[in-house]
């Protein structure tokens, strides 16, 4: 096994050279998923002004040293009214949630401790208050002129919420990945056509189109190819120019018809790799770079092997080209619900698993069922891979380290899908701007 890569290894390869895209100025109903390409500084403190945290009056606390206190009602102000005036000894101003304070006032009693007189000139007030009591003060919550949120966190409503209060209507973002995909196999068959004998349904462009998405890049569809190494090379000429990526499914292992080896050989002449990664599933990996400066990654066809191989490589360069390095793929601490077996075969072992919280409050893992890379209905339910080292696995109630996928997995997956799936092909692409783990499978 000399000769394959550690997962490491080839995820620090597949991302060396890459650079973050360029800056571009977005509306902030528009950046999530999208990592931020300079500081924000706040442009005005939140809250602006001394405002009321309650419905009921603001007081002088020191007029309600002994209650119940009389007072009179010299105004009422509303949120969005201008300040009140200033209040005197024995004096209050009727005041609602988010109006401005009055000067004079050091508190807002509540109105539910409150009796006013008929015609609302004086109110009785039963509760003590204490100086400060139900007031927002000014930069309590982001104070002008601090730093906001740093360059390279990663936009989520929450976010698009605090930019709004600092009355921010846009953003300087990285741009959003374009991301081509196509599928190579002439056993291929997509949907609404019927299958000769030994012909196959097409699975993996869509598979990988819809992970695209979700991990918020524009996700371009190049469409399905023969395995015919000179129209694959066309395809991705076509396709070079608009896209950052260009993904290809199957036709990366050793076989007769594994086009795509030759498609990087003659495609990307200098920065290209062909390797075996030491991981089970999706050990064969290509990838390059192609004369356009986009990336072409060649990940495995089966499924399964495509999806690991997706959150191993792809959705980490995805990170890098977003500006956010480092942050996937993530790593969890998480114990083992049962004995998760496997063979020592000198490679790492990426397991589905699903997830729940133990009597401890620890997270618990349980591998799904179905183990085969062609599998994918088995995988569908599975939030994390868990890294299961090589060697005969682990015993139930051991610490495993485990991998968030999919929705779960972090950049632009965990912050809520925003990238969207264009058609793209030929042509049409710019236009988008239980037992042991042991099946010997790519
Ligand atoms: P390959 O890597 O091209 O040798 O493909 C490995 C296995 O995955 C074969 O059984 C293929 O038929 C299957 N396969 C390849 N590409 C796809 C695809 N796009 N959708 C579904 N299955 C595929
Ligand atoms: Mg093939």
């Amino acid at each position: 096994m000399s000769d394959l890569l550690e997962l490491e290894e080839a995820r620090a390869a597949v991302v060396a050279g890459v650079a973050p895209l360029a800056p571009a100025t977005v509306p902030i109903d528009e950046a999530v998923g999208l990592a931020l390409a300079e500081d924000v500084v706040a442009p005005e403190s939140v809250p602006s002004f001394v405002s009321s945290a309650m419905d009921g009056y603001a007081v002088r606390a020191a007029d309600l040293a002994s209650v119940p206190a009389r007072l009179r009602v010299v105004a009422t102000t509303m949120a969005g009214d201008p300040p009140a005036g200033t209040i005197g000894p024995g004096e209050a101003v009727r005041i609602m949630t988010g109006a401005p304070v009055p000067s004079g006032a050091d508190a807002v009693c509540m109105v539910e401790d409150s009796e006013p007189s008929p015609d609302g000139d004086l109110v009785v007030l039963s509760r003590r208050a204490e100086a400060g009591q139900h007031l927002r003060h000014p930069g309590e919550d982001v104070a002008e002129g601090s730093l906001l949120f740093a360059a390279g966190t990663v936009v989520t409503p929450r976010h698009v919420g605090v930019l709004a209060s600092v009355g921010l209507a846009t953003v300087r973002c990285r741009r959003r990945a374009v991301v081509g995909v196509l599928s190579t196999g002439s056993e291929l068959r997509p949907a609404g056509v019927v299958l000769a004998p030994g012909q196959i349904r097409e699975s993996n462009r869509h598979l990988l189109l819809a992970l695209v998405a979700e991990a918020g890049a524009t996700a371009v569809d190049l469409g399905l190819v023969e395995d015919d190494e000179d129209v694959l090379v066309e395809r991705v000429a076509e396709a070079a120019g608009s896209c950052d990526v260009v993904l290809t499914s199957g036709g990366v292992s050793v076989g007769d018809r594994d086009v795509v080896r030759g498609v990087l050989e003659r495609m990307c002449p200098v920065h290209r790799q062909v390797v075996g990664v030491a991981i089970k599933p999706a050990k064969p990996l290509v990838h390059g770079t192609l004369a356009s400066g986009a990336k072409l990654v060649g990940l495995p066809g089966n499924p399964v092997s495509s999806l690991v191989s997706f959150e191993s490589f792809v959705r980490p360069l995805l990170a890098v080209l977003a500006g956010a390095p480092g942050r996937v793929p993530t790593l969890l601490g998480a114990v083992a619900a049962e004995d998760l077996s496997r063979r020592p075969d000198g490679k790492l072992h990426l397991v589905g698993a699903v997830t729940a919280p133990g009597p401890d409050g620890r997270l618990l893992v349980r591998r799904v069922a179905g183990h085969g890379s062609h599998q994918q209905r088995s995988i569908v339910e599975a939030e994390v891979l868990v890294h299961l080292p090589d060697g005969h696995g682990v015993a139930a109630g051991e610490v495993v380290a485990v991998q968030p996928i999919g929705r779960f997995a972090g950049l632009a997956g965990s912050s809520g899908a925003s990238g969207d799936v264009v058609a793209g092909g030929p042509g049409r692409a710019a236009a988008a701007a239980a037992g042991p783990v042991d099946e010997d499978c790519c």
